[in-house]
């Protein structure tokens, strides 16, 4: 998870307050010593051995298909309302304001969203192949268990619940409908992994290994253009388009693939 949030605009105006002059563009992260460049994901386990390069339930994985579990698990259930103007961070903030109220219920667990993000490409792979774009729905619960959503994106029509996109000279404010994003067939594969970054809190730095992960199967469709200016608001943040860790080994963890 990660990076390219979906955040309050009051929080990235104090960010523009604390990091005037910038690299780079406005709600652009100021990641603790990580990046997608030179301090990239091939040296997290370097940087941060504890747990990114020690980890043994690490995140993004390759699902494969010919191993995973069948089974039906428990309910799950977008409580998303229709959201307005949000604005898009590309760090690991809190949504305040815009987002709030937005929850998923899984297992009977309430878990709020606090933050929504993407990568170019999709940092999960299904049998070996990614996808243009991965969005990243992340939640909380009351105890402090994360809950993420993963959405892939292909390429095809144009979403028409992206109003306005994110850009490469406003890569902050993105307006959408919040349920649009979210397919409509609930299929989903779902593990127990990390984020899959460093993360944005020196407390925890190091791909803490707290996430509960769902995968949604059915990808989400945007057009070229759309895809485009992800990528383009992700570039200007971190002078790369690719902001996708690569998969991880996935040990003896079980991977559920659930009908709905
Ligand atoms: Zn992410």
């Amino acid at each position: 998870m990660r990076n390219r949030v979906l955040i309050a605009a009051a929080i990235v105006s104090a960010l523009g307050a604390a990091t005037p002059s910038m690299l780079f563009a406005a709600g652009c992260p100021s990641e603790p010593g990580w990046d997608y460049t030179n301090n990239g994901p091939a040296e997290w386990g370097t940087l941060f051995p504890v747990l990114c390069g020690l980890g043994v339930r690490q995140s993004p994985i390759d699902i494969n298909t010919s191993s995973t579990i069948r089974t039906v698990l428990p309910r799950l259930k977008f409580n998303y309302n229709v959201a307005d103007v949000v604005t898009l961070d590309h760090d690991d903030q809190t949504l305040e304001n815009h987002g709030a109220g937005n929850s998923i219920v899984l297992g009977g667990v309430q878990y709020n969203l606090i933050n929504i993000h993407a990568h170019t490409p999709s940092e999960h792979t299904i049998n070996g192949e990614s996808f243009p774009l991965e969005l990243h729905f992340v939640h909380v619960s009351q105890a402090g268990q994360i809950a993420v959503v993963g959405v892939f994106v292909r390429e095809g029509k144009p979403d028409k619940d992206i109003i306005v996109p994110p850009s490469g000279s406003d890569p902050s404010t993105v307006n959408f409908k919040l349920t649009g994003l979210i397919p409509k067939n609930r299929a989903r594969f779902s593990y127990d992994g990390s984020l899959t970054t460093p993360g944005p809190d020196p407390a925890t730095i190091g791909c803490p290994e707290t996430v509960l992960w769902t995968v949604m199967k059915q990808p989400i469709q945007m057009s070229a253009d759309q895809i485009q200016a992800f990528e383009a608001s992700g570039y200007a943040c971190w002078s790369t388009n690719n902001t996708a860790r690569p998969v991880q080994p996935v040990n003896n963890r079980f991977v559920f693939d659930s009908p709905s």
